[in-house]
């Protein structure tokens, strides 16, 4: 298939790129580099620097594409408190002339990057795809906003689409070559990794007194090469079955952050400097995902099942990569 990736030169979609090629599809990269990295786009592999919302760049771009997965989002819980206009123009307003544009080309494939801020606070653990979507922060109502439109645009035989619920994408490709890098970093990993290695201020674990055995919260971190594949099949598996789909993608294992912090410093073998904070806004106590279904439907099938192992990536990416793509060999 010859695919467009909308944000193909971000954190997940760079991945998503790397695995498309290698199962020999044939790529295009959509991007404005408001947040992803020239250098992220592999040789070879058209990169075209507009806005999702460009409606000529679009269009040329989409030309004879089969399918288009969208990546092309913003991304924070804590962002999305802060200023949810930018996030329902983005990922929602944004996203809608995205899909216009690809019903005037004729394009009816749809692999969108949803996530498990779709939930909310969970009614039970682990979650399926069947459990109540009832989001507590803008970020994930406008992913859930999008889930909808597609459901209904699939019901009219507009497209196929499928909705990959991520869980907390993390890690780094194993390679060396491609990983996180965010002009402001707000998640987990990369900040205690970074706090370790004295680049930034001590981490603040924001709350410990959560229903949960250690009082902070519980998440499920699924390393970012096995998204990229999910993807991959998610796509070969979208003839078949409902023309909208959903999937969770974790590991099916939680990790508190008191363990993350634990397991960076055995990682890095230097405790994460640390203090204890207030609870941050929109974090549900406990979120873990059950993937049965993307297992039973297309094999979805995680290599990194073990945190150290994922922490591991990430913190040779953040030593090698200090000033993460910018940095010179
Ligand atoms: N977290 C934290 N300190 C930080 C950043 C994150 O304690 O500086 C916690 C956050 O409250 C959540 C977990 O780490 O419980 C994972 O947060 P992250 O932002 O990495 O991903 P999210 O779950 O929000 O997608």
């Amino acid at each position: 298939m010859r695919a467009l990736v909308a944000g193909g030169a971000g954190y997940i979609g760079s991945h998503a790129v790397r695995a498309l090629l290698e199962a020999g599809h044939e790529v295009r990269v959509l991007d404005d580099l408001s947040a992803g990295h020239r250098a992220a786009v592999p040789a070879g592999v058209p990169l075209f620097e507009a806005d999702i919302a460009d409606r000529d760049a679009v269009s040329r771009a989409l030309e004879g594409c089969d399918a288009v997965l969208h990546f092309a989002a913003l991304l924070s819980v804590g962002g999305s408190v802060r200023d949810p206009l930018a996030y329902w123009r983005n990922n929602v307003a944004k996203a809608i002339a995205l899909i216009d544009a690809m019903d005037a080309a004729g394009v009816r494939r749809f692999v969108f990057s949803s996530t498990c801020a779709t939930f909310g606070v969970p009614v039970r653990v682990p979650m399926d795809e069947d459990h109540p979507q009832a989001p507590i922060n803008p970020y994930g109502a406008s992913k859930l906003a999008l889930e909808r439109a597609l459901r209904d645009l699939a019901a009219a035989g507009v497209l196929r689409a499928v909705a990959l619920r991520y869980f907390n994408a993390s890690g780094a490709h194993e390679d060396g070559s491609l990983g996180e890098d965010h002009a402001h970093e707000e998640h987990l990993i990369p900040l205690a990794i970074d706090a370790a290695l004295g680049r930034r201020p001590p981490l603040t674990v924001f709350g410990e007194d959560y229903d949960t055995p250690d009082g902070t919260c519980i998440r499920d971190y699924i390393h970012v090469q096995d998204l990229a594949v999910a993807h991959v099949q998610a796509l070969e598996a979208l003839e078949r079955g409902d023309a909208f789909q959903a999937y969770n993608l974790g590991t099916g294992r939680g990790h508190s952050v008191r363990e993350v912090v634990d397991c960076v410093g055995r990682v890095l073998g230097t405790p994460v400097p640390h203090s204890v904070g207030p609870r941050r806004a929109g974090d549900p106590p406990r979120l873990v995902a059950a993937a049965e279904r993307a297992r039973a439907t297309f094999g979805f099938a995680p290599r990194f099942t073990d945190l150290g192992a994922i922490v591991d990536t990430a913190a040779r990416w953040r030593r090698d990569h200090p000033q993460g793509y910018r940095t010179r060999p």
